[in-house]
């Protein structure tokens, strides 16, 4: 048995079996099979080596058709490479003496292969480039067959990676991946979000689960306290299985918040709505009491499709959503690229700094018919039902102006046209950098509200990167000067009477949200797990009690006193909620 502590980043308790999804862009860890699989690795080496070879022939037919024979050169050698015995002979024999998986032993063949030629005169050197290409393939072809072996799984698979991208994420089908646990990754990344979007529990920055686990081996995901158990004694296993049913009893008991109002006990109201990456997450939402979607993350369209999302792709979107809500708001935040979002993956010159490169807003404004195919789609669907726009990232009043220009544009256009749109329709801002936090008082003058983003502001306040597990220790969005900006903001849309609502990550978190409701938000947006729970809290207490505590809180100096102060007081609010084993941070 091996236990692992990681980052908790996505609720729930499961047991299942191990898949490991590799990178052919990372090391392959070393992993032996059992003696009657030998065989079967052999065959799977030999398959991908053939399917390679085959690309590249065809590839070559190509390139001399469109441009000579000479340039289809360099196919003729990578054929003849990957055909050469001296390349596939050790990977053969390695996989026959040690047991290792093809995948192992091809990484190590081309390794060697790259190392001989780095040895060899500097002519030859610029042939380690062409032995990296070929791995890549080839490696493809061996890793690639993972995501249909995934798709045909009889069992609960839990998948181990290094890293997955939120578009990876995405593609998971609920039927076969049950949870997943990662070596690198932090709890406000987009992949941990969508992991919380499709309720599959998860655990991410392990370190060095990918290297530990082989595939088959039992394991427990505790999303709950970060940890990841690998092959589990039976006492485990069964404190496991007590541990999961006693969650089941508090889900229920959580359900029979649904219908009852989100009312403190002296009478305030603290409207919850829910977050969307996709309209398919609204029935939960409203089941769980929330009165609409405070935040759909519309950049989810381009991460779960193949191509670049139409007019109509868009407009589909949020018309389903509009629908789904039945009357209730649907605030369609306008796409959020880059940074973790879609652009690194795709781009030939991955940024150097892309949480501070051109993503959201900025991008945007430079992808002008892109930005504009969104918006006349946004305005098409408010035809159909109340929304609100909110643009994300703002960090000066010009790129605020600059969009509601172009929106303004979009709706000349449409009026032209004579397709039916909101005029009056809200637009906002999120308010997620400090510049805009500290100029609140300015924007508030040209924004409809404000929607606090706290998974970026501590990200720029406290220069912690948000999905680095080396600093998530650091990120904390108790951190006092990240207090002090939501008290500023709430203050300044209070002087300005524009609503104020917090739609980050922390607004679901218990010890958070107390302190959002002393600081006097009376909007949370959360996801739609944490609803219920938040109700409960809110029902548990009272405005004044709240206000007391963050006056409290504000009083301190460290954002660990302050964690610490909030999640006292929690516990003795609702000690119904911990069993002893909350998450820890
Ligand atoms: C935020 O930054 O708090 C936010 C809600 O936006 P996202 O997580 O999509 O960056
Ligand atoms: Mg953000």
């Amino acid at each position: 048995m091996e236990i692992l502590k990681g980052i908790a980043v996505s609720p729930g308790v499961v047991v299942g079996r191990v898949f490991v999804l590799d990178d052919p862009r990372r090391k392959v860890p070393r992993r032996t099979v059992p003696p009657e699989q030998v065989h079967a690795e052999l065959a799977r080496l030999d398959e991908a080596l053939t399917a390679s070879v085959k690309e590249l022939t065809e590839m070559r037919q190509t390139t001399a058709r469109e441009l000579g024979d000479e340039a289809a050169k360099i196919f003729a050698f990578h054929i003849g490479m990957l055909s050469d015995p001296t390349l596939s002979r050790p990977m053969r024999e390695r996989i026959s003496a040690e047991r290792v998986t093809a995948e192992y032993a091809a990484w190590m063949g081309f390794q060697d292969a790259a190392k001989r030629f780095g040895a060899m005169p500097d002519v030859f050197k610029t042939k380690i480039d062409d032995v990296r290409d070929l791995s890549l393939r080839v490696l493809r072809h061996l890793l690639g067959a993972q995501a249909s072996r995934l798709a045909t799984l009889n069992h609960r698979a839990i998948v181990i990676a290094k890293d997955l991208t939120p578009s990876q994420t995405a593609a998971f089908d609920r039927n076969h991946v049950i949870a997943f646990a990662t070596d690198l990754g932090g709890k406000t990344s987009h992949t941990a979000i969508f992991a919380r979007a499709l309720g599959i529990p998860a655990v991410v920055g392990l370190g060095n689960i990918t290297s530990l686990a082989s595939d088959g081996i039992d394991i427990i995901i505790d999303g709950e306290r970060g940890v990841a158990i690998l092959s589990p004694d039976q006492a485990t296993l069964a404190e496991y299985h007590g541990i999961i049913e006693q969650r089941r009893t508090y889900q229920l008991s959580l359900e029979e918040l649904g219908e009852l109002p989100s009312i403190t006990r002296d009478g305030v109201q603290v409207h919850l709505l829910g977050n969307i990456e996709m309209p398919d997450e609204i029935p939960a939402i409203l089941e769980a009491g929330g009165e609409g979607v405070g935040l759909y993350r519309t950049e989810f369209l381009y991460l779960t499709g193949n191509s670049e999302p139409t007019e109509e792709d868009h407009f589909r979107a949020y018309q389903r959503a509009i629908e789904m809500l039945r009357g209730k708001i649907l605030t369609i935040r306008t796409v959020d690229l880059g940074a973790d979002k879609y652009t690194q993956e795709r781009t030939e010159n991955p940024e150097r700094n892309p949480a501070l490169g051109l993503r959201s807003i900025r991008y945007c404004l430079q992808a002008l018919p892109m930005f504009k195919t969104q918006l006349r789609a946004i305005l098409r669907a408010s035809a159909f039902g109340p929304i609100k726009v909110m643009f994300p990232l703002i960090t000066s009043t010009n790129e605020f102006r600059q969009g509601k220009y172009l929106l303004n544009d979009v709706m000349e256009d449409l009026a032209d046209e004579g397709i039916a749109f909101d005029r009056n329709v809200d637009v906002g801002m999120m308010v997620e950098v400090p510049s805009a936090a500290i100029m609140a008082d300015v924007f508030a003058r040209e924004a409809a509200f404000f929607s606090i983003g706290t998974n970026d502001l501590v990200q720029y306040t406290l220069a912690v990167d948000r999905i680095n597990e080396r600093v998530a220790n650091l990120y904390n969005p108790c951190h006092p000067a990240v207090v002090k900006l939501i008290r500023d903001v709430v203050r300044a849309g209070r002087r300005r009477d524009i609503p104020v609502s917090c739609c980050g990550e922390s607004a679901g978190e218990l010890d958070f949200a107390l302190l959002l409701i002393g600081l006097g938000l009376r909007t949370l947006s959360v996801t739609s797990s944490s609803i219920a729970p938040v109700k409960r809290l809110v029902r548990s207490v009272t405005a004044a009690q709240c206000g007391e505590l963050a006056r409290k809180a504000c009083s301190l100096d460290s954002d660990l006193a302050i964690s610490a102060y909030l999640r006292d007081q929690v516990r003795k609010i609702l000690p119904e909620a911990f069993d002893g084993r909350s998450a820890e941070h």
